[in-house]
């Protein structure tokens, strides 16, 4: 079953029974009626016995697999125009938007056109938006989860005083699917989704310049310089891309944790909790692009 242990917990506890004998109970809902799956029969276990089967207040981190009926509330941290996409040879409008909620980000899709239009009109970055029957489903690019909008949800945006910005103010960021092969200075918004722990250094010898991994074959150890070195994955909520940061970029990327040692800063990084504005060049190699990272710094939401 689509992970739904709690509402198997939730009978469970309102019957005063041990898990299995609920799970004693759906067995039998199942050979009463044909054709019913595990999860329908616990559904019908569940309501037959005062429990709502739809989950209140899903975590972001919750959502890790294809599960339906969430209910969630989370802050809306990025809005992306609306695009037109074929849908049954039908033109239809979709919109994405990222929520963030202490638990995590997960990328948003909004099929139904009332809701694209409230969408567009009602919302902004920065505003609450609670969502009542959405249902999850991996998106089989990235492999993540996502949260799908049909016409079936019912959707509330609350406006804060905070997140409303005058347009002049509003920078145009780019995309992570804009970055091609060429010279020019990427400026894009997104999340550090994951930091490469290992090689955080890269090791020289001041005199011939090459790398080396303690000490030079040649020179010894006399004019070693560690210069910090971090890789790891970019994530504007519809692509991601690799990136390095070097030397002073890569400190600035550092101090955004409050952890003690640099090992601690780079795990607590890794979570994808950190919005960042970044201005990269383009790095071609092997047929992949990753960006250089230039400049590094923390979203500021109060601007
Ligand atoms: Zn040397």
């Amino acid at each position: 079953m689509e992970n739904e242990d709690w509402l198997i917990e939730a009978v469970a506890e309102k019957l005063g029974i041990e898990q299995d004998k609920v799970r004693d109970l759906i067995k039998k809902k199942l050979s009463e009626f044909q054709n019913l799956t595990e999860s329908a029969a616990l559904r019908m276990v569940a309501t037959e016995n005062g429990v709502v089967p739809i989950r209140r207040n899903y975590k972001i981190v919750d959502i890790t697999d294809e599960i339906g009926h969430i209910n969630i509330t989370a802050t809306i941290k990025r809005k992306f125009p609306p695009r037109e996409i074929m849908i049954k040879g039908k033109k239809s409008k979709v919109v994405n938007i990222v929520l963030q909620d202490q638990s995590g980000s997960i990328n948003v899709v909004i099929w139904d056109a009332n809701k694209v239009e409230y969408i567009e009109k009602e919302a902004s970055e920065g505003d609450t938006i609670s969502i009542a029957n959405a249902y999850s489903r991996k998106n089989k690019l990235n492999e993540k989860y996502e949260l799908n909008l049909g016409s079936g949800c019912a959707i509330k945006v609350t406006k804060n005083a905070m997140s409303e910005k005058p347009a002049a103010n509003r920078r145009e960021y780019q995309r992570i699917s804009d970055v091609k092969d060429d010279s020019k200075i990427y400026q894009i918004r997104c999340f550090v989704v994951r930091l490469f722990t290992n090689n955080i250094f890269i090791i020289r010898c001041g005199i011939c310049k090459k790398k080396v991994i303690d000490k030079c074959p040649e020179h010894g150890d006399a004019a070693i310089s560690k210069t910090l070195f971090i890789s790891g994955i970019l994530d504007d909520g519809l692509s991601t891309i690799r990136a390095s940061f070097f030397d002073k970029t890569a400190e600035k990327l550092l101090s955004l944790s409050r952890a003690e040692s640099i090992e601690n800063k780079v795990t607590d990084i890794s979570f994808g909790l950190y919005e960042v504005e970044i201005f990269g060049v383009p790095n071609k190699f092997n047929e992949n692009i990753s960006l250089n990272v230039k400049d590094v710094k923390p979203v500021d939401y109060t601007i």
